[in-house]
């Protein structure tokens, strides 16, 4: 199948700590992975638990990006049955500082005592290697920013046929937008961003790396941004909670993410 579009699939879209229950049927309780096909091609936006549940087989190799490396963004890597396939290629690639290797950052997790085995031990072929921006995902061109985030996040602006999605999850705003920051999400048809907290526990969580739905809109405005998805909703936020900041905005173009959730771009 080749998409003439981009579609977003979101896997999963909380932060922090996977959660299930009955409080977590809408919105999902599975951590950060999102979808992008176009092209025939697979890319993955970060490695939460969301991953297991995604196709194994794929029309070509999918490539599996990672944002940052804190533990709800790599949670699904182990158990992605994709991984265990023999013949089949899967890419990782890890975002690296001066001086840091790719696959024993990942292996400080995935190895013994935290994980029975490595992930290149897995019968499928799997590959880690450093995160070079911008690069080409297929017809897809992913280009990055650092954004700001405790450890470090990076900003993720994909753009297929003259459209354009920017995944800015694990996000504190709390400052004035730059115009370089401004000119980096520019008129994007669809702006992800951390909207973990809500504006009444914002000020008891400030430092913690992460954002408001209210920030968000600030920032789409600014930037000129057409859509918005509020992602990496914190654990504690119910369906009923999460239900009732959305229907509170009440602004057709904000929307909050919740697992399932197909856009085409
Ligand atoms: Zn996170
Ligand atoms: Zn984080």
């Amino acid at each position: 199948m080749k998409e003439e579009q981009m579609v977003l699939t979101v896997l999963g879209c909380r932060g922090s700590m996977a959660m299930a229950g009955k409080d977590y049927q809408v919105y999902g309780g599975a951590t950060s992975c999102y979808m992008i096909q176009a092209d025939g091609e697979t890319l993955f936006l970060d490695a939460g638990s969301g991953l297991i549940g995604a196709p194994v087989q794929l029309p070509r190799p999918p490539v599996i990006l990672l944002s940052h490396l804190h533990l709800d963004h790599l949670l699904g890597l182990g158990m992605y049955p994709r991984l265990t396939q023999k013949g089949l290629e899967t890419n990782i690639l890890v975002p690296v500082r001066e001086g840091e290797q790719a696959k024993d950052l990942l292996n400080t997790v995935y190895s013994p005592p935290y994980w029975p085995l490595s992930l290149e031990s897995y019968a499928g072929n799997v590959s880690i290697q450093p995160l070079a921006l911008p690069m080409r995902v297929g017809g897809m061109l992913v280009e990055g920013r650092e954004g700001f985030h405790p450890g470090g996040c990076m900003m993720l602006k994909i753009s297929f046929r003259g459209k354009t999605l920017v995944y800015m999850t694990d996000y504190e705003f709390g400052h004035i937008p730059d115009s370089e920051l401004l000119s980096f999400l520019q008129n994007a048809d669809l702006l992800m961003v951390d909207g973990q907290y809500s504006p009444e526990i914002y000020p008891f969580r400030k430092g913690f790396g992460h954002s408001t739905d209210e920030e968000g809109i600030r920032l789409m405005e600014l930037c000129g941004a057409r859509q918005l998805l509020v992602v990496h909703h914190d654990p504690q936020s119910t369906d009923r909670e999460l239900a009732r900041r959305e229907k509170a905005l009440n602004n057709g173009a904000v929307r909050y993410a919740r697992d399932g959730m197909v856009i085409r771009i």
